[in-house]
């Protein structure tokens, strides 16, 4: 493209996860000059699992080792990854993409490919931290398997709580569910099928206060009533923490289509309704976010964008 002398990119992307790592190996064999942007060390939410046992390929590898394989292939086919904060992404009147960033930057490119994921909403309580990835997990498909025969915890209401409870009792010997309130959130069907299986109990009125555990691993939940304001033990070998997930859709200005949960909708290139804008990975809308859909999502949106910018170039 000629304006690629001034304005430096065919596209930029947001993230360095499993989908912005791959969308950038895509981008460089297909001859593009991309950005790859991300605020902290390439791999995303890699860097914070210990094993995974789900990608194909590779029966088990540490999350971290699967970030540096993603990190050196990309950068292997001219990934350029830069440190920095990406503030805001605009449209600009002449069609492109203005990438501001903390470090003010503003990068221009004519498509960007959104890959900035997403964050589970934490309880904040003590122990949390410490035990996550060693007790402590937010994805049940990801570490059911971890729980084998074990007594485990979900703590939550809504749909994701009850369906991945259900889930995880295809694993663990049993699975409370705990949940402040009296009655759950989560839809009729989803509540109907946790009630009559077995391995579920309930524990309704009740609030995690503390995670407690030795370094290895958790061990057991400080409980409070929620009417009684009572305090309990609950012995469990691993709790799951379902209360929300925070998609990291608020970086573009103007209006891209998004779900009730704020998770952009694309169409089946990727594309947002902002034309020239993609989503790939974990802040999209979709029904499971794994590595695995990650890189596909990240796939089809790197090729996506060759399309794009070659339909671009002949209307010029
Ligand atoms: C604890 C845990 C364990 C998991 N285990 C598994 C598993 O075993 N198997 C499996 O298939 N899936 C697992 N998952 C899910 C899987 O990790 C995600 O689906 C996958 O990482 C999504 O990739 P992504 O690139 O879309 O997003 P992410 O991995 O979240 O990457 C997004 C990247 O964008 C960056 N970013 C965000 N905002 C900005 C910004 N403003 N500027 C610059 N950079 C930004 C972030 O720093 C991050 O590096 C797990 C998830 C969690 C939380």
């Amino acid at each position: 493209m000629t304006e690629r002398a001034t304005n430096g990119y065919d596209v930029i992307i947001v993230g360095a996860g499993p989908a912005g790592l791959c969308a950038a190996m895509y981008v460089g064999r297909g001859m593009l000059k991309g950005l790859t942007i991300e605020r902290g060390a390439p791999g995303g939410e890699l860097l914070n699992t210990d094993l995974i046992e789900d990608y194909i390929g590779f029966e088990s590898i540490k999350g971290w080792e699967l970030a540096q394989g993603m990190t050196e292939h990309a950068r292997k086919f001219g990934a350029e990854i830069v440190t920095d904060t990406v503030e805001k992404i605009r449209k600009a009147s002449d069609g492109w993409f203005d990438v501001a960033t903390a470090r003010g930057h503003t990068y221009r490119a004519p498509a960007v490919i959104l890959t900035a994921g997403g964050t589970p909403v934490k309880l904040g309580v003590p122990g949390e931290k410490e035990h996550a990835g060693k007790g402590v997990s937010y994805c049940a498909v990801c570490d059911g398997a971890f729980f084998k025969g074990e007594i485990v915890a979900v703590v939550g209401g809504g749909d994701a709580a009850v369906e991945e409870a259900d889930y995880l009792t295809r694993y663990a010997a049993k699975v409370y569910i705990i949940h402040r309130r009296d009655r759950f959130r989560a839809s009729k069907i989803l509540q109907q099928r946790a009630f009559a299986n077995p391995k579920i109990e309930v524990i309704w009125n009740k609030r995690v206060l503390e995670i407690t555990g030795t370094a290895k691993g958790s061990e057991g939940l400080v409980l409070e009533d929620t009417v009684t304001g009572e305090h309990s033990t609950l012995m469990v070998g691993g709790v799951f923490i379902f209360i929300g997930f925070q998609p990291n859709s608020g970086l573009v200005e103007g209006h891209a289509k998004h779900d009730a949960n704020g998770y952009f909708v694309t169409d089946d290139r990727m594309m947002t309704t902002i034309p020239g804008l993609f989503a790939a990975g974990d802040v999209r809308s979709q029904l499971t976010r794994q590595i695995t859909t990650a890189v596909g999502d990240a796939t089809t949106a790197a090729i996506a964008v060759e399309k794009y910018l070659t339909a671009l170039r002949q209307t010029d």
